[in-house]
This record gives C-alpha cells, sequence and structure tokens, in this order.
C-alpha cells in the first residue's frame, strides 16, 4: 500500500499519518522530519535546506526528489509507505509517479486533510517549531496555496483524491481516514475481526 498524504502546514499530517503507519506496519516518511535531521547533523543537504526551512520555502525540487526516491528504494519501503510532505508541488510529484512507474509499484491513494485557515493558524501557533513564527507560518500557508494545492487535481484527475474533514480529535481524524472509500487499499474491518467474506475490503499491502 502507497499512499501520500496531503493538506495544508498544521492539518496534523504527521499525527496521522503515524497511526496509520503503525495501524498498517507501513514506513511513514515525513519530508520535513527527514531535512530537520539533516540540518541537526549537519550535513551537506542540511547546509542546502537550511535556509529554506527557516523561511518556509520549499527546498528546490531535485533536491527533495533525489533525496526521497533515494530512500523509497530501501527495502523496508517495500512493503508500503506513507508520504508526509512530499510531495509539495506538481514537479515533485511527477517524478514520484514516473518512479513508481518504472518500479511497477503505483500509488494507491492521496489522502488530503482540510481545514479551515482559521483553525491551521491556531494549531501552528500553539506547536513552537523553530519555523512556527508568524512570517514563516505565513510564507508556508501561501507556498501551500500556490505550489501544493494544485496537486489535489493532479490526483484527483488520476482518481486517487480522497479528501477528509481534519477537524475535530485526532481519532475523529482517524476515524474518516479509515472509513475512506472501498477503493482505497486501507479500508478494512476493525484490527483483530474476521477479513470480509468475498475479500473484497481485506488490507492490500503489496
Ligand atoms: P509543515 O507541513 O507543518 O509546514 P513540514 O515539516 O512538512 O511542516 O515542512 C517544513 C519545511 O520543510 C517546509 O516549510 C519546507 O521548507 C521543507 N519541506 C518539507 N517537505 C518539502 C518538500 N516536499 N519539498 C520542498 N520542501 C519541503
Amino acid at each position: 500500500m502507497r499512499v501520500v498524504l496531503l493538506g495544508p502546514p498544521g492539518a496534523g499530517k504527521g499525527t496521522q499519518a503515524d497511526r496509520i503507519a503503525a495501524r498498517f506496519q507501513l514506513v511513514h516518511l515525513a519530508t520535513g522530519d527527514i531535512l530537520r535531521a539533516n540540518v541537526a547533523d549537519g550535513t551537506p543537504l542540511g547546509e542546502v535546506a537550511q535556509a529554506y526551512l527557516d523561511s518556509g520555502e520549499l527546498v528546490p525540487d531535485q533536491v527533495v526528489v533525489a533525496m526521497m526516491l533515494e530512500r523509497l528504494t530501501q527495502p523496508d519501503c517495500k512493503r508500503g509507505f506513507l508520504l508526509d510532505g512530499f510531495p509539495r508541488s506538481v514537479a515533485q510529484a511527477r517524478a514520484l509517479d514516473e518512479h513508481l512507474a518504472e518500479v511497477g509499484t503505483p500509488l494507491d491513494a492521496a489522502i488530503n486533510l482540510e481545514v479551515a485557515e482559521g483553525e491551521l493558524l491556531q494549531r501552528l501557533a500553539g506547536r513552537g517549531r523553530a519555523d512556527d513564527n508568524t512570517q514563516t507560518i505565513r510564507n508556508r500557508l501561501q507556498v501551500f496555496a500556490s505550489s501544493t494545492r494544485p496537486l489535489l487535481d493532479y490526483y484527483d484527475e488520476q482518481g486517487l483524491l480522497f479528501s477528509v474533514a481534519a477537524a475535530g480529535t485526532i481519532e475523529e481524524v482517524s476515524e474518516r481516514i479509515l472509513h475512506a472509500p472501498r477503493d482505497v487499499p486501507w479500508r478494512a474491518p476493525p484490527a483483530g475481526s474476521q477479513p470480509a467474506t468475498s475479500g473484497s475490503e481485506g488490507v492490500d499491502v503489496s
């Protein structure tokens, strides 16, 4: 199962991705976390990334694409993965699609977490990460609107997009994600119950 999680900064992608990945034993790849780890370790990649992280701009596509495609070829991703924060532009999405087509394992779904802007600002202001200051937050939301929002159409045209209201408690949002339409592969009986008859709802972890 290969899934992309979309949504603006503050939508709760990381929290939901952790829960879904744990439930289905998928690798959760959070691009922002990988970039921040590189900054903390002082790697060459981190040196390139730092100014972009600080300002809320996107790290250049070719840098992020190289980093993520390399990561996706590692053996732990064979079972499936949940991408959180990648792709963030149509160019990144195309590069990802091309790579996955080459290796014969296309995406199964793109889940979009929808949140009203007022709620986002509140959540981000309360989080306290280094790039959660007012100016950077504003910039990240603008970058989302201009570079990342077009991905919704991109995946919708491929029939992969599923939007979920991300207001409410963490549990409520997880439930909504898990009750995605039948064609999202994780639509499955609750953990511990018998697989559905006719095999229509089993968890596809291919
Ligand atoms: P959030 O979604 O809350 O903004 P992230 O941790 O996902 O937090 O991203 C933080 C920053 O990392 C972004 O503002 C951007 O600078 C950089 N970044 C993360 N993912 C990407 C990506 N796919 N392409 C380019 N830059 C990225």
